[in-house]
């Protein structure tokens, strides 16, 4: 089985081949942290982490790097609109980040390099550029790369033409009384003495946006990456940047082999984003939605395509869930009274053909989507068997075990970190008390004892009593 990919640099599916061997470097653009983050950067992170995940599944050595940028024009505005200082404003906003991402179960990256602890290094990225001729300095000590030198490359990754990207797209880019040409990106900018900024040799300033991901991914991944993903909107200016930079520093070309892009979560079709304010933080979801459920509204939406956002989609989102939550759960029922000889019932071939199929969709550019359709198959199928015959205690648990192992993947059914296990608990259906259980068991698995006694006693409160067994967790209601 061979996985696929859609490289936007060649749009076209291509197989993945990495570099050197099993060795893959991931790098992928991290937010500017002047807020909170939004659900619009979840679906970046949460595909990212799939993709991650899934090739870590496949026995690849991934080194995955995602980078925060923790100055730029953002940053100060707001920290001048809040009076605070810039960099105080940025570490309190890359915390709530982190936190974001540990409560959505993305996986840490191996490397989370921040732009003001590299100034050093892109300075000398700059030095480089300079000395090779592909930047130049402008009278007031701006830096700018040149693109005459590298001409060939305007569009490689938009596809576009320069008269189009100066019509259309070129609106991104910083529009500087100094440039020699509209297209030249910023490599450093001077600020004035009263604002965050480095001293260089051509004056105190800060970086320009673009080099930081080329500066951050050559330390602590290669000259040359494997893969670079990042939200569709980067494609153009900040990745052609990058590969016009990069590409000049090293003289190596492609600076990455496979770009991937994810596409937008939208709100009523429009992109979710700060700047036009229809955004919901990732903190107020959570507060309403276990993770898992997050995670599935996201995962259930190939990571190319759109994603439109209302609270009733991710209502739906939850019930298609628990469907397959309650499968797993009559799982671990069934077990209480499973026969302990092996009666397989036909779920090792079930089991097979479902991993078969999981890693098919999954070969096929991560189709998140169809392997999640398949899992519904498998669930439907499982439930059936079980209501039918009397399969015995080993094959239901590796029933369970191929859950488990597709969510290494996808991370939908894993609701530990989960912020909002509250949810829906006024009138408690059975699905409810199925998910708080699933909740309770994940705090157990994760010693969290405390979480857990709390989800005891909450149940208790609404009359439902839990008997922990050998097997699992049955529930009855009380009195
Ligand atoms: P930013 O902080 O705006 O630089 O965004 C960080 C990452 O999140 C980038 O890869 C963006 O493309 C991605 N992103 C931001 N908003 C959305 C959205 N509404 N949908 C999908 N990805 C997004
Ligand atoms: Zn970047």
């Amino acid at each position: 089985m061979v996985l696929k990919v859609y490289n936007t640099l060649t749009r076209k599916m291509e197989e993945f081949i990495p570099l050197q061997g099993k060795k893959v470097n991931m790098y992928v653009c991290g937010p500017t942290v002047y807020d909170h983050c939004h659900l619009g950067h979840a679906r970046s992170y949460i595909s990212f982490d799939v993709i991650r995940r899934y090739l870590i599944y496949r026995g690849y050595d991934v080194n995955y790097i995602s980078n925060v940028t923790d100055v730029d024009d953002k940053v100060i505005y707001r920290a001048k609109e809040t009076g605070e200082d810039p960099f105080t404003l940025s570490a309190r906003f890359t915390g709530s980040f982190i936190e974001d991402m540990e409560n959505l179960s993305v996986l840490p990256p191996d490397s989370r390099p921040k732009v003001t602890e590299h100034i050093h290094e892109i300075i000398e990225a700059l030095k480089t550029l300079l000395k090779k001729g592909t930047a130049y300095v402008t009278q007031k000590g701006n830096v700018y790369y040149d693109l005459s030198s590298s001409v060939e490359k305007i569009g490689v990754l938009s596809h576009q033409t320069a008269e189009g990207l100066l019509e259309g797209s070129g609106r991104r880019v910083d529009v500087e009384d100094d440039k020699r040409y509209q297209l030249d990106f910023a490599l450093w900018k001077v600020v004035p003495e009263d604002e965050a900024g480095w001293d260089s040799p051509w004056g105190r300033g800060r970086p320009g946006w673009h080099i930081e991901c080329t500066v951050m991914s050559m330390k602590y991944g290669s000259e040359q990456l494997d893969i670079h993903g990042g939200g569709m909107d980067l494609i153009f200016p900040h990745h052609e940047a990058e590969i016009h930079q990069s590409e000049s520093c090293t003289g190596k070309h492609p600076f990455s082999k496979y770009w991937l892009h994810n596409g937008f979560l939208t709100i009523s079709k429009e992109k979710m984003s700060k700047s036009l304010g229809n955004f919901f933080t990732i903190k107020e979801v959570l507060k309403k939605f276990p993770a898992g459920t997050v995670r599935f509204f996201i995962t259930y939406t190939h990571y190319r395509s759109t994603v439109d956002f209302n609270e009733e989609a991710l209502e739906e989102a939850g019930r298609a869930r628990k469907r397959l939550l309650n499968t797993i759960y009559n799982i671990k029922n069934a077990l209480f009274d499973a026969p302990d000889y092996d009666k397989d019932c036909g779920l090792g071939e079930l089991i097979e053909q479902t991993r078969y199929a999981f890693i098919t969709a999954m070969d096929d550019d991560f189709n998140t989507r169809e392997a999640i359709g398949d899992l519904f198959v498998f669930s439907r199928k499982v439930n059936s068997i079980i209501t039918d015959e009397e399969p015995g205690k080993a094959s239901l648990n590796h029933v369970i075990g191929l859950f488990s192992e597709i969510d290494e993947v996808l991370g939908i059914f894993d609701d530990s970190k989960s912020c909002a296990p509250e949810v829906n608990i006024i009138e408690l259906s059975e699905d409810n008390i199925i998910e708080l259980i699933s909740i309770r068991d994940n705090a157990r698995y994760n010693k969290d004892w405390k979480k857990a006694d709390a989800i005891r006693d909450e149940l208790k409160e609404k009359g439902i009593a839990l008997e922990d067994g050998k097997e699992g967790v049955r529930w009855r209601r009380k009195g």
